[in-house]
This record gives C-alpha cells, structure tokens and sequence, in this order.
C-alpha cells in the first residue's frame, strides 16, 4: 500500500534519514521502533508529504506521490501526532468535523459520522461539546483519533500517539486501539519507542537506528534474531512484555 524507494532526507548536515526502503503492506499495522532521533518521525512525516524527500520517491497504491496529488493523497491518509494537534479554540465536536465541514460534509452527516466514531473509540458524546483543554490526555487522543478518522481514510499514521499519557491510560488506549484496527482493518503506521507497544500492536515491526532500517519482522523474531547488536540492546534496555512467546 505504501512503498518508499530510497528515500532520504537530511536536514542541514543532520541525516535523518539514509537512503531507506520500506514497503507497508495493506491492512497491516506496521510499528516504526527506534530510540529518540533515529527518523520515525520524518520517515511519518514523508508519507503524508508534510516533509519532502532529498531523493528517492514514495508510492500510494502503487501511484508516486507528487506536489500535484499531495492533497487528494492526504485525504485519504488520517494522521494523529503525540499531543493530538487539536486546536484549542474549537470544541472537540467542531476539530473532528472541521475538514468534512470544509468538503461541505451536510450537519446530519458530520453529526452521523461523529456518532460512529465516539461509539468505536468509546468516548461519550457529551465530551464532544467540550474544548480540549478541559479532555484528559486519554480523551484528547480519542479525539484525535475521531478526526483521523472522520473521512473514511485508507490509512492511518500515528506518531507516538499514546507518548504522553500515565501507565493505565496508555493500556487502556492501547487496548482499544489494538480493537479498533483490526475492526477497521486499515492499513496502520504507528510510531513507538515503546518495545510492549510495538509488540502488543504491530503485525510488523521496523526497528529504525540513525535513519536505517536495522530489522523488521515480528517481535518475536527481532528477540530471537537480532539483525544488529543494537537490536538486542535496544530491547534489553526495556522490560520485556509477558505476552512474547518466545521470552516465557
Ligand atoms: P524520531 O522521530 O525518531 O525521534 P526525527 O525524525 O524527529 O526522529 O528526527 C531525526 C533527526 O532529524 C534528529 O536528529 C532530529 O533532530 C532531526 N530533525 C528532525 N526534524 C528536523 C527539522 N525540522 N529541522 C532540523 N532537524 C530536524
């Protein structure tokens, strides 16, 4: 569904990204994993075109991402960043429908729309009147979410969504979101740092270091096969999740 061809991407002389390619298969969650700076986000940013490539080339359905599809690609894409990115001045109801509203969406619609996506995620109608800043962070990224989705997108990127939230919100979220992608069956990129969070979520795992790919594969096989020294050291560095067969 999404291909990057050795795409790269440096800022200044900081490489972000070395020439790196990737393929994103449909319907499938994909977790980029990788320490602080190693290019998750830019490689996020990429493919929804927010950040454009030194060289190399991104592929949508097989169709290469230019400046002239750039907006009707985006469409098609939902994105929710680490704080959620919700504008404090509207209320959560108004920031999930602002762009259905703009593609002239009628009331009944939007309103249809917002009832399906507050019923998948769980939150209660009501929350939808208030403004951000009186949504815990859990609800905030609900709402994020509910906008991501609003339009009906074929895919769904997610940079550290669940980053700034405590332990119990964070399991609950992971929870549900682990539910809502494989209810949707969209095809899923989500960023984490988080070794359990990559496991509990990700069909694939792409481990990232200094812009390269080191490994991708199941967790479970980044555990009993490292790629790269690296790899071992990143995933001792975290507790190790109970559900990894192969750690029992
Ligand atoms: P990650 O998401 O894995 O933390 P990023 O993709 O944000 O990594 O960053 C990769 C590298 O590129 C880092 O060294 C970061 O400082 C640098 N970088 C990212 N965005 C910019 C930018 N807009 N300007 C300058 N440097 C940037």
């Amino acid at each position: 569904m999404i291909q990057l061809e050795a795409v790269a991407k440096s800022y200044g002389k900081t490489v972000a990204l070395q020439p790196l390619t990737l393929d994103v298969p449909r319907g499938e969650t994909t977790v980029l994993l990788g320490p602080s700076g190693c290019g998750k986000s830019t490689l996020l940013r990429i493919i929804i075109g927010l950040v454009v490539p030194d060289s190399g080339r991104v592929l949508i359905d097989g169709r290469p991402l230019t400046a002239a599809s750039l907006l009707e690609e985006r469409r098609r894409m939902g994105y929710v960043i680490q704080e959620g990115g919700l504008f404090p001045h509207l209320t959560a109801y108004d920031n999930a429908s602002l762009v259905a509203r703009h593609l002239g969406w009628s009331e009944a619609k939007i309103e249809a729309r917002v009832g399906e996506l507050t019923a998948l995620t769980q939150l209660p109608s009501a929350t939808m009147e208030r403004f951000p800043s009186a949504l815990s962070g859990g609800q905030r990224q609900r709402v994020s979410l509910i906008r991501a989705l609003m339009l009906d997108p074929d895919i769904l990127l997610l940079d550290e969504p669940l980053g700034a939230l405590d332990p119990l919100i964070r399991a609950d979220l992971q929870e549900d979101l682990r539910r809502i992608f494989a209810v949707l069956r969209k095809t899923v990129v989500i960023v984490t740092h988080d070794i359990g969070e990559a496991g509990f979520l990700g069909d694939a795992v792409v481990m990232l270091r200094d812009g390269l790919i080191l490994q991708r594969g199941a967790l479970e096989e980044l555990v009993r096969a490292p790629a790269d020294p690296f790899v071992s050291r990143f995933i001792a560095a975290q507790r190790l999740p109970a559900y990894v067969p192969t750690l029992s």
